[in-house]
């Protein structure tokens, strides 16, 4: 019923607006994302699309593809559907750091009822990433769960099921660059203003505080590097001998990994 005003106001015959079908739930694409976020501490956010927002966790060591490695995902409030594709800097505020988009693609609830599911606290799905792929169950936990801070019942677990897409390799490791860049935490942040944080980072101890002190130093090297070769000739390497370097072009290198999607696969993701 929810497309019968729309249909109301428009005549098929004279308009090529599509009369649109009200599409079930069962083999509708759902978006999921993974945002690798580097705040406080690192953690990577779950994100699943369900009527109309991204119900969110947020997993503190990332997903696992070993069967047997179950992974602490704190729930946390629904995201905008927009919110999906963002990755950059927060400088200030909640959840000030840096966001990577670390996977996106499609997720298929493989229950009937999503909300009876995630009201029973066992949602099994299938994902369709560039990263992560195959059958995954999230449950929870009921806070139980040791290292849940305070979770009462915001504590979950995510888990692969055994299928072709586990195993034991790392895949935070093995591919920890973004599916929407390619860059890593300090080209994102390279892009953006590394200054920011110069005086007053977001962390300032620990894990989290060691990786923002190199990766600011990273990024503002990048930058500076980036600046000097667009702006100075000086950065050009000088000599007398002019047939060595008249025809020697400037390359740069362009890091690549085993992760980086083709152009193809990217759009079809969107
Ligand atoms: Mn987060």
């Amino acid at each position: 019923m929810a497309l019968e005003e729309y249909r109301k106001k428009r005549d098929f015959k004279k308009t090529p607006e599509p009369a649109g079908v009200v599409k079930t739930r069962s083999g509708r694409e759902l978006f999921f994302c993974v945002q690798k976020h580097l705040a406080s501490h690192l953690h990577y956010d779950f994100r699943l699309e369900h009527n109309g927002v991204l119900l969110s966790w947020a997993v503190p060591k990332g997903p696992s593809l070993d069967p047997k490695t179950k992974r602490l995902a704190m729930k946390v409030e629904d995201h905008p559907l927009d919110y999906g594709e963002f990755e950059g800097v927060i400088p200030e505020g909640y959840g000030a750091g840096i966001v990577m988009l670390w996977d996106r693609g499609t997720w298929t609830p493989e229950v009937e009822d999503v909300d009876a599911a995630l009201k029973k606290g066992d949602l099994k799905l299938t994902l369709n990433g560039f990263k992560l792929k195959g059958s995954w169950v999230l449950v929870r936990t009921g806070g139980r769960y040791p290292g849940a801070r305070g979770g009462g019942d915001r504590s979950w677990l995510l888990i692969k099921h055994r299928d072709d897409w586990s195993g034991d390799l790392d895949i935070t490791e093995f591919a920890p660059r973004s599916v929407k860049s390619d860059g890593d935490f300090e080209d994102i942040l390279a892009q953006d203003t590394p200054a920011v944080w110069m005086s007053n980072r977001p962390a300032k101890g620990g894990d989290a505080g060691a990786m923002f002190a190199k990766i600011i130093e990273r990024a503002a090297q990048l930058q500076s590097d980036r600046t000097a070769s667009a702006t100075s000739p000086a950065a050009q390497p000088t000599t007398t001998d002019t047939n060595d370097t008249k025809n020697r072009k400037r390359t740069t290198v362009r890091r690549r990994t085993t992760e980086s999607p083709k152009k193809a696969q990217r759009k079809r993701a969107k």
